[in-house]
């Protein structure tokens, strides 16, 4: 059963502090919001929810209302899949235990990559460390934003371009789960799952119909669809496949801060779909700016 619906309006589904890959605190996030008039925003950082607590503390003074949530990092072979989960319970144990073991693994992951690097570059683990916040969700956007105060690239996006691209062949994958467990473990925090910019590697890559069944099965609510990395071509395929599973369709920005060009609020999700959203979440509740 429901609850009541609660009146939210429209939000930005998906974006990034420095608790992750983002450039700005939960509470400047919250603080651009505002700014740009959005009714509400998820904080999706990666594989962590240690952003709530400032981003809901930030909800009274900016009248913006907080979705908590977190990109939840899967793998399907050496594919990187990512799967959004809303309103979580954030000491769920098993979501806990997963969620550390990732981050050891981006961390010693990224280790390696910035040995590799150091081989043929100027770059030590110290610069990586300096462009990461304490307690961060650890990425290659902090290598990026090394290689780039190091002066080996321009910009975090030719970072990853040039140096971190796979053919360069100094990245390497971290671990994670398969994304039917990433699915099963976010509904069983009492969370509500979406798979994320699922169109951005393009048409041929968008998940086969038989192994969607099991992602709807396992409890999937829908597909990030509205998003500015999904490629063009690939988003009619998505629809009719949201059509033919009765998965609801979201949008969002995956704002970055400076990190990426993607700006907040450029990609949103219909105030009715965030109502069904919420009225699904069982782990933690929206924030709310008073009435
Ligand atoms: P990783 O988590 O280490 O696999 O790195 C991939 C992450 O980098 C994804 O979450 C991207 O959203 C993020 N990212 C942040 N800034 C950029 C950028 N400028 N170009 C590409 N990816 C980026
Ligand atoms: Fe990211
Ligand atoms: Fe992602
Ligand atoms: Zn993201």
């Amino acid at each position: 059963m429901s609850r009541a619906p609660v009146a939210i309006g429209e939000a930005d589904l998906h974006t990034h502090s420095v608790v992750s890959d983002g450039t700005e605190s939960p509470a400047e996030l919250m603080r651009q919001a505002a700014a740009i008039g959005l009714p509400a925003v998820a904080l999706t950082d990666h594989d962590s929810t240690s952003g709530w607590a400032e981003a809901a503390a930030a909800v009274p003074e900016t009248g913006v209302a907080l979705i908590p949530g977190m990109e939840f990092s899967t793998r399907e072979g050496f594919t990187s899949v990512h799967v959004l989960g809303y309103l979580v319970d954030p000491l769920d144990e098993a979501l806990l235990a997963e969620t550390a073991r990732i981050r050891e693994s981006r961390l010693t992951r990224a280790e390696a990559i910035v040995r590799r690097i150091g081989r043929d570059y100027e770059l030590s683990w110290d610069d990586v460390l300096a462009q990461t916040a304490e307690g961060a969700t650890i990425g290659r956007p902090h290598i990026a934003d090394a290689l780039v105060a190091r002066g080996h690239a321009p910009t975090r996006s030719a970072a990853f371009d040039g140096i971190l691209h796979p053919r360069s062949g100094y990245s390497q994958p971290h671990y994670a789960p398969d994304p039917l467990t990433g699915v099963r473990l976010i509904r069983a925090a009492g969370g509500v799952p979406v798979l994320a910019h699922p169109g951005a590697r393009g048409i041929e890559h968008v998940v086969p119909p038989a192994r969607l069944a099991k992602l709807v099965d396992a409890g999937l609510f829908g597909l990030e669809i509205e998003h500015p990395e999904n490629r063009p071509e690939a988003k009619p395929r998505l629809r009719e496949l949201a059509a033919e599973f009765g998965l609801e369709i979201t949008g969002s920005s995956d704002y970055h801060g400076s990190g990426k060009p993607n700006r907040l609020g450029e990609c949103r999700t219909p105030a009715d779909v965030v109502a069904r959203l919420v009225a699904e979440g069982r782990g933690a509740q929206p924030v709310l700016p008073p009435a």
